[in-house]
């Protein structure tokens, strides 16, 4: 069951926001990550949050 508009990162609600790889950042996170430097660990952060969400998609 997908959750329409539950942003994978933050957890909050938002009406805006885009799929990444199938997974919803809400439109704050989307500028966040933009602005993050690959080599921040907060980059790292990231990535990691949206496989955790990418992998609960997929049943095992
Ligand atoms: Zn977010």
């Amino acid at each position: 069951m997908r959750e329409e508009g539950k942003c994978s990162i933050c957890s909050k609600e938002s009406k805006k926001g885009i799929y990444l790889l199938k997974v919803y950042i809400c439109e704050a996170c989307e500028a966040e990550m933009i602005d993050t430097p690959a080599d921040d660990p907060k980059y790292e952060y990231f990535v990691k949050r949206m496989a955790k969400a990418h992998r609960s998609m997929i049943p095992s």
